[in-house]
């Protein structure tokens, strides 16, 4: 199941609730902020989050990462690539919102790392390297479930920023025309912005 939180103040993100129906574990992807009402969906669906998965090291994505990772005692995933975002506010841009974050006790996993779960073994995605947004961004990748978790990489109708730090126009349009778009056909694209779409109704504009 996945289930969708929107949190934030005047720049809300789509958290995504990525749970094994049988066992009711799962990942919590892009914990951007509202940490106190994250926590209580877990607890009122009898969750077990096993990782924080982060798509990339803007503020918006990981306002809630320290208080959940506090809380829960679980291990948070960021690309290889990730941390000068995660130690610098200017680089996750939280210097020029409100109070700076940065993140102590990230995993740093390299490009093409299948993650699964402890109390299930075959549910599980794979981190796949999309840069451009930023140099740490990756998709999180279910064959089976056939869908990913595109972060700001692509948007229904639209694609990620590339004037940010270590943002980049060329790299952001090959990533998602090599790493994106020759996912299935049917492949639902869940992103950090905008409601769901897929890989074929994104193909047009690339
Ligand atoms: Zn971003």
């Amino acid at each position: 199941m996945i289930l969708t939180a929107e949190v934030g103040n005047f720049n809300l993100v789509n958290t995504y609730f990525y749970i094994d129906d049988e066992t009711r574990h799962g990942f919590l992807i892009d914990p951007g902020d509202e940490g106190d009402k994250l926590l209580k969906i877990c607890a009122e669906n009898n969750f077990t989050i096993e990782k924080i998965l982060i798509t990339h090291g803007h503020y918006d994505h990981i306002g809630a990462v320290n208080q959940i990772q506090y809380a829960l005692n679980i291990p948070a995933i960021m690309n290889v690539n990730g941390k000068i975002y995660a130690e610098n506010p200017q680089w996750n841009c939280s210097i020029y919102v409100g109070d700076e974050i940065k993140l102590g006790k990230i995993t740093f996993l390299d490009d093409g790392t299948q993650i699964n779960l402890e109390k299930n073994p075959n549910f599980g995605v794979k981190m796949i390297h999309t840069p451009g947004h930023t140099l740490d961004g990756v998709i999180y990748y279910s064959k089976n479930d056939k869908v990913a978790f595109v972060g700001d990489t692509i948007f229904k109708n639209s694609y990620g920023r590339y004037d940010l730090p270590g943002g980049d126009s060329k790299t952001l349009f090959n990533s998602i025309r090599t790493k994106i778009l020759t996912l299935p056909a049917d492949t639902i694209l869940l992103s950090g912005h905008t409601p769901a779409t897929t890989v074929d109704a994104e193909k047009i504009f690339f």
